[in-house]
Formats: C-alpha cells, sequence, structure tokens
C-alpha cells in the first residue's frame, strides 16, 4: 500500500485564492508585520508573510525596529497599531531580541488583532471550545484533514509535542471535532505504543525522523508538521518510508509548511470581518 500524499501546496493556493476573493469583497483589509533586530531566519520569514499579504490584496505595512530597541518603544508601537483602524492584524516575529519579554509583548496585543492567535484571550477560547483567532499551523493541518476528507469524530488522534504554538491548540481543535486526543511529549513512556494507535497522528516535534515508519498505524493518517534544516535539505519528524503503511500522508517539503502562512492571510481576513460586524471589537 502507497499512502495518499495530501498536497499542502495546492490546498495553501486555494486557501489564498478564497482569501483573496475576500479581500476583494471587503475592500481594505489591513496587516502590520513587526520585526525587532536582524536575526536572518527572521527576516526571511517576514518577507515571505509580506509578499504573501501584498500577493492577495491585503495591505502589508513592514514595520521593522533595530536590535536595541526598548521595550517601551516596542510598547508604544504595539500601541498604535491597536489604535489604528486600517490595522487589521498585528504578527510580532519571534523571537525578539533577549531584551524585551515575549510574554509582555503579546499580552499588549489587541487580541481583536492577533493573528497569531498567541494572545492569553485567544488561547483561552480555543480551550473553552469558543475559538476566535487560532494559530495558524493548527488550523492549516485541520483544513487538510477537512479537505481530504479524514474522519475525526470517534477516531483516535494522537498529537507528538505539546507547544503554545502547534500541539496544544492543534489537540484542542481535534478535540472539538470530536476526536479521542491523545497528547505525548518529551516524557512520555513507550511514545510507540500511543502512536500505532492513532487513526490520526500529529507529529510537531522538530526532531528529523524520530516517528519511524513501523510506528505508524497501518491505515492511518499523518500529519507531519516537524521542519528541521539539516545537510540533507528539510526533513520532517516522520520517516517518509511511513507512506508505504498510511492511507494519508503530509509530505515534507509541501505538506504542513505551505499552509501555514495561507491561514494566518485567512486570520488576518477573519479579524477583518469581525471588526466591520463589531467596530468597537
Ligand atoms: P517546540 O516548542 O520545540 O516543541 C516541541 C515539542 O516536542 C515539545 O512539547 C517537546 O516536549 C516535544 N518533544 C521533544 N522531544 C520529544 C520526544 N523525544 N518525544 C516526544 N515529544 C518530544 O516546537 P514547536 O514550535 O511546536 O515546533 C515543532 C516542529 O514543528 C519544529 O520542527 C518546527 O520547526 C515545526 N513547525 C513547523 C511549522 C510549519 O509551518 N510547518 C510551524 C510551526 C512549527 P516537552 O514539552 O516535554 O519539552
Amino acid at each position: 500500500m502507497s499512502a495518499t500524499l495530501i498536497d499542502g501546496k495546492a490546498l495553501a493556493a486555494k486557501v489564498r485564492a478564497e482569501v483573496a476573493a475576500e479581500v476583494a469583497r471587503l475592500g481594505a483589509v489591513g496587516l502590520a508585520t513587526v520585526l525587532v533586530g536582524d536575526d536572518p531566519a527572521s527576516h526571511v520569514y517576514i518577507n515571505l508573510k509580506q509578499k504573501a499579504a501584498q500577493a492577495v490584496g491585503i495591505d502589508a505595512q513592514d514595520v521593522r525596529l533595530p536590535v536595541e530597541t526598548s521595550e517601551e518603544e516596542l510598547l508604544a508601537l504595539i500601541a498604535d497599531l491597536n489604535a489604528d483602524d486600517a490595522v487589521d492584524g498585528i504578527l510580532v516575529q519571534l523571537p525578539l531580541p533577549e531584551q524585551l519579554d515575549e510574554a509582555k509583548t503579546i499580552d499588549a496585543i489587541d487580541p481583536a488583532k492577533d493573528v497569531d492567535g498567541i494572545h492569553p484571550v485567544n488561547a483561552g477560547l480555543l480551550y473553552l471550545g469558543r475559538p476566535a483567532l487560532v494559530p495558524a499551523t493548527p488550523l492549516g493541518v485541520m483544513r487538510m484533514l477537512e479537505e481530504y476528507e479524514i474522519e475525526l469524530s470517534g477516531a483516535h488522534a494522537v498529537v507528538v509535542g505539546r507547544s503554545a504554538i502547534v500541539g496544544k491548540p492543534v489537540a484542542q481543535l481535534l478535540l472539538q471535532a470530536n476526536a479521542t486526543v491523545t497528547v505525548c511529549h518529551s516524557r512520555t513512556r513507550d511514545l510507540r505504543r500511543h502512536t500505532l494507535d492513532a487513526d490520526v497522528l500529529v507529529a510537531a516535534v522538530g526532531q528529523p525522523h524520530m516517528i519511524s515508519a513501523d510506528m505508524v498505524k497501518a491505515g492511518g493518517t499523518v500529519i507531519d508538521v516537524g521542519l528541521t534544516r539539516t545537510d540533507e535539505g528539510l526533513l520532517g519528524d516522520v520517516d517518509p518510508r511511513a507512506a508505504e503503511r498510511a492511507a494519508f500522508i503530509t509530505p515534507v517539503p509541501g505538506g504542513v509548511g505551505p499552509m501555514t502562512i495561507a491561514m494566518v492571510l485567512g486570520n488576518t481576513v477573519t479579524a477583518a470581518k469581525k471588526r466591520l460586524a463589531n467596530p468597537v471589537h
């Protein structure tokens, strides 16, 4: 048996086209990205987000601050963006230089403009089953499962990884889709026992090929969020030979990766629609 490959690239293009149509319908949608310092990887990510936002017609403001920016300066900028009606979404690129407190920075963003879905209010709403703005990668995972009509109700979903931006929110979304969810992490005993029982396995660890083919349930669905840059190129958390056992699997690259930016753009439209429906939020 060879698994059907879940084509994240094609699906991301479809999502971007949907977003472009919504932006055209709404008239004006604004996104501000904030980059502090000169981390090369962060520059690449911000450039990609800016390009993707402009391509769907979003007015993208590209704010770049020097590495020595103080907390007061950053918080003042966020307050200005919060108050600016032309800005629907705010993205602060992490990590921040060491003098800046990430939690304080995230807390300062208006939850209604938090298109990364990382503000405690948005995380709390997700936990309560009232999702508002949800982190983009978990949203992308759910959209892939939906598009390929993977049955979630009553299925056993196993999430490996419990970060605030991937593992925990994806586990919440799977639970809300009526899956029975197991969350594994670095202290989990006998990981294989759990993964082998997964109708849907979501790997979000960051250790290349740590899930071997024989840890995957025959006929299951495998979503590989992991992305590690190595001398052999970008590698996921799952050994690609798992395709010989699974029914559906995401490739790396070309799986979850392309979905993330597309879903951030989708979140910006969600925020704009909420603003238009309720101008005071
Ligand atoms: P993270 O914050 O480093 O979290 C990694 C998680 O993996 C932690 O919960 C950790 O457990 C768990 N873990 C570590 N070793 C383990 C082991 N041996 N067995 C089981 N669990 C283990 O990473 P993240 O931000 O969630 O990202 C995870 C991966 O996804 C990375 O490769 C990242 O690059 C990738 N990613 C991709 C996208 C995309 O767009 N495709 C987006 C975001 C992230 P503890 O909590 O116990 O430490």
